[in-house]
Parts: C-alpha cells; structure tokens; sequence
C-alpha cells in the first residue's frame, strides 16, 4: 500500500531539488501553498485502484451516557473502568457519522445516506460537504442501503416528502426491505425498551417515496462490479456490510457492527441498539475476527471520523486502529 499525494509529492521533491531531505519538507510546511489552509475538512479523498473514494462527514451523535444503550447489562463500575481504559469519555458517548461516496467512472454510489434533517443540527451535514467536493444530489447515480435506521435512511427524503436524490435508483438487501415493510417486524431479540413503532414508520415511509427506483438484491451479489454484498444480521435482520473492490485493492465498510471502539475492545458488551442482540454479539466478534485475520482495511459508519482502520490486538483484546494519514487535505491511494 503506498500513502502520499502525488502532486504534493512531486512538488516537494521540486522543493528539494529531486533529493527528498528533510529540508524540503521543513521548506514545504512554510510555504502557504494552496491546500495548506482547508476550505472543507468534512471529506477525505481516496484512491482504490480504479475507484474515486469521497468519505464524508455526516455530523455526529452524541449519547449523554454510554449506558444503558451500550452494555446495558454489565456493571457501569466495569463500564467505567474499560472507557477509562481506552481513553473514551466516561459520562457520554459520541459516534461519527460518515458517509460513502465511490465515484466509478460516471457512476456516483453513495453508501447510505446518513440522517438528513432528522438530528437537527448535528447531522445532515452531508449535502453541503458533498457540494464543497463539487458532488450535487442529482449527480448521484445509486445509492445503496446498508439498513433502516434513520442515520442511513433519514437523508433520502426532505422535509416536505421529496426525494432528495432524483435521479438515483436505489439498492437494499431483500432480506432487510422485508423485515421493516412486513406488518409486524419481530423485536422480541432486541433489548431496547424504547417503542420501535416510529423506526418501523419511517422505513416504511422512505420504501414508499422511493416507489419503483428500489431495487433489491441478494447477498453474495456483486454490485456494479466493484461491491460485493454480505449478510451481517444482528443489529437488523439484514444488515449489510459491503467490500469495495478494484485492481487488488478493497476496503470493507462494515457499517454498524461497532458503534464504538468499546464495541471492539468488548463485543459482548452489545448495544440495544440491535435489533437481535445475540445474534449482534456473535456476528460482531466474527467479522472482527475475520478482519483482524486477515488485516482488512474497514470503513465503518460511527467510529471517530473518518471511520477507516484496522481491528488489531492487544492481548487477547481487539483494539480499534485508526488509518494513518498525514495531512487533512491529502488523497490517500489505497
Ligand atoms: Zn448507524
């Protein structure tokens, strides 16, 4: 894997003669050159073989205590002791929410839609960091849905009941689609003691302004050739992860397996936030096995932003981390 911006690379080598000494580099910082001050910092730009990867902020969500909706059934000494641990706040807990873009030629997949105006002003910031990176609603060519929660679906429609993205077809595991337009979805595995009436309403509201632009497909699918499709059921019945792909190069969005880096470091812990709490835990401690495994490169919706990393180990614990980048502004080739 090789990490660098090749036109400020070039620059810098230009900068140091073609000898890339320390020098230079000290040189460059001191420049002002354009993109030493960033107009928008809600995006990072990647490289993926042959695929253009935008990866947006949506906004955020912040819980004012990790508990109950996180290990709502371990002591909160241990919850607080852990946090404590791993450097996270003890008296709240706070999730990103980014966003995917993949541009495939003149294909523009957006992956999800994070939580439109739903969330006030701490999220829905989607739109105007897209519009920052020149990317308008009606360039999007697809969008394809993780699941149906409101931070994934609550930016398809408008205030007043519009799509927001006209000229997108839209894509959803059949599985999922089923789950929430059926009459009476099944909460009996959740430990959420909230109603999930509105959650259901909703889903049901976006499928209908979608209408016939949805598209359902089945997992093991590959998507426009470049995304395969796989069932990751627990915190919905079918909750979809997807592997991007291009040249020998991929990165898996594993969407919301983990909500937070106590998710990694405790996957039993679990969220009520699940729709299947069990089936949450054991699907959650696969794909982290799988990905530490095999040292994938994930994307994920909540973990701090930009939300790409690795799962590694410390002990016999995961540890979430973070992707290493060096400048804001940098296009990273993965
Ligand atoms: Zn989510």
């Amino acid at each position: 894997m090789t990490i660098m911006n090749r036109r400020k690379w070039l620059r810098l080598s230009a900068l140091a003669g073609g000898v890339y000494t320390i020098s230079g580099i000290m040189a460059f910082g001191n420049t002002g050159q354009e993109g030493y001050h960033l107009k928008n910092s809600g995006c990072l730009q990647l490289q993926l073989g042959k695929l253009e990867i935008f990866l947006f902020s949506d906004g955020h969500i912040t819980l004012p205590d990790p508990q109950p909706v996180f290990a709502p059934e371990v002591d909160p000494d241990l919850v607080v002791r852990e946090l404590k641990r791993i450097y996270l706040k003890e008296d709240q807990l706070e999730g990103a929410i980014n966003v995917m873009v993949i541009k495939n030629g003149k294909q523009v997949i957006l992956v999800d839609t994070g939580s439109g105006h739903h969330f006030g002003e701490t999220g829905g910031w989607l739109l105007k960091n897209m519009e920052d990176k020149g990317i308008r609603p009606s360039d999007i060519t697809d969008i394809l849905i993780t699941h149906a929660h409101v931070d994934h679906i609550g930016g398809i429609v408008g205030k007043t009941g519009e799509l927001l993205y006209p000229a997108a077809r839209y894509y959803i595991a059949e599985k999922e689609y089923d789950f929430w337009a059926s009459g009476d979805p099944d909460f009996s595995g959740s430990k959420n003691t909230e109603n999930p009436e509105g959650s259901v309403l909703l889903a049901q509201g976006v499928f209908r302004a979608i209408g016939n632009k949805l598209i359902k497909f089945r997992y093991g699918d590959v998507l426009f050739s470049c995304i395969r499709t796989e069932l990751a059921e627990g915190h919905t019945p079918g909750h979809t992860v997807f592997t991007v792909f291009s040249d020998g190069a991929f990165v898996k969005h594993i969407v919301d397996i983990v909500h937070t880096p106590l998710l990694i470091t405790r996957p039993e812990w679990g969220t009520q936030w699940d729709v299947d709490f069990h089936k949450g835990v054991e699907t959650r401690k696969r794909v982290l096995e799988e990905c530490y495994a095999n040292r994938t490169l994930v994307m994920t919706t909540h973990l701090p932003w930009p939300g790409l990393g690795y799962i590694g180990k410390n002990g016999k614990d995961y540890q979430w981390v973070p992707f290493s980048y060096f400048t804001p502004g940098e296009i990273i080739e993965i």
